[in-house]
């Protein structure tokens, strides 16, 4: 069972960061404080 795991490969499903609104991949959101946010915005919410 892979239930995250719907999507064919090659077909990434990309989320809006919700700081930046840059189109990230699920796989490189990083939660923060319940937002899901790019890689970047995460570093720099924590310093
Ligand atoms: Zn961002």
């Amino acid at each position: 069972m892979h239930p995250l795991r719907r999507v064919p490969a090659g077909l990434k499903t990309s989320v809006p960061c919700e700081r930046c609104g840059e189109p990230t991949m699920q796989t490189r959101l990083v939660e923060v404080e319940g937002k899901r946010l790019c890689i970047p915005c995460a570093e720099s919410l924590r310093g």
